[in-house]
């Protein structure tokens, strides 16, 4: 099983830094994502010898299909680079804002998914991992939840992007189900990143989230497909 490759997208720093250390830990041979070069040189010298730079800005269509065109087979492909703009609630938030939490976190993985697809096509145990936020979940947000109870509308740009990549989710894998892909979302929890400020006092360690999103890489075949997963397993209702 060692031949097995992953790519994982925003890879240079934060969870998903931890998620490509994870699987190459698991033996896959792993793209490390990164729209900075040297950035991404950093994070695959970290990781050792079964990483590789891929250079990819989710949000660069020219640049997709050139990372696409170097990768000829994938097994696993996690949707992981992701952007808050800000954190107002909608009364205060402007379309710019709204446009830049899409286009990363909704868009991106639809350009990325669809042309790293070929790729995937030819693994027989198809996985992909969009990295979703607790934060997008519906039911949640309308709960006695205290994290995101009514009355908390903060991030409302990154959160309705969210909810949307949640539906995405859900599209593929209906899409991907008679080609035997598995294709989930997963809350990764409130991590120590540099996702938005102060989140680095606050969260606990990227690598427990990481492992959430490794336990879906490695989904069995008869695994579960178009849900949503919290990092310890349990399951969030969108
Ligand atoms: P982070 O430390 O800010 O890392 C984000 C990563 O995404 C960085 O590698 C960043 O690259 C990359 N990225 C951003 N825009 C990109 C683009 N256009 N193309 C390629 N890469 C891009 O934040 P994180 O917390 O690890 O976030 C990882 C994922 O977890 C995100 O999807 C986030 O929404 C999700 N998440 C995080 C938390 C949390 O509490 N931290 C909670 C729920 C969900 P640069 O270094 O070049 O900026």
């Amino acid at each position: 099983m060692n031949d097995r490759a992953a790519l994982v997208t925003g890879a240079n720093k934060g969870i998903g830094r931890h998620i490509a250390g994870q699987l190459a830990a698991e033996g896959f041979t792993v793209y490390v994502g990164a729209r900075d070069a040297d950035r991404g040189r950093r994070a695959v010298a970290e990781i050792g010898d079964r990483a590789r730079l891929l250079v990819l800005d989710v949000t660069d269509p020219d640049g997709i299909a050139r990372a696409a065109a170097q990768v000829d087979h994938l097994d696993v492909l996690v949707n992981n680079a992701g952007v808050n703009p800000s954190l107002a609630p909608p009364t205060e938030s402007d379309a710019e804002e709204f446009r830049r939490a899409y286009e990363t976190n909704v868009v991106g993985v639809l350009e990325v998914t669809n042309a790293f697809l070929p790729a995937l096509r030819r693994s027989r145990h198809p996985r992909i991992v969009n990295i979703s936020s607790g934060t997008s979940s519906l039911t949640w947000s309308t709960s006695p939840n205290p994290q995101f109870a009514p009355g908390r509308p903060g991030s409302a740009a990154y959160r309705a992007a969210k909810t949307a990549l949640n539906a995405l989710t859900l599209l593929y894998a209906q899409s991907l189900a008679d080609e035997g892909f598995k294709v989930n979302a997963l809350a990764p929890g409130l991590r120590a990143t540099d996702l938005v400020p102060g989140v680095r006092d606050r969260g606990g360690d990227p690598a427990e989230g990481a492992e959430g999103a490794v336990r879906l890489a490695l989904l069995p075949d008869d695994g579960p497909t178009g849900r949503f997963f919290s990092w310890d397993g349990t399951e969030v209702p969108w």
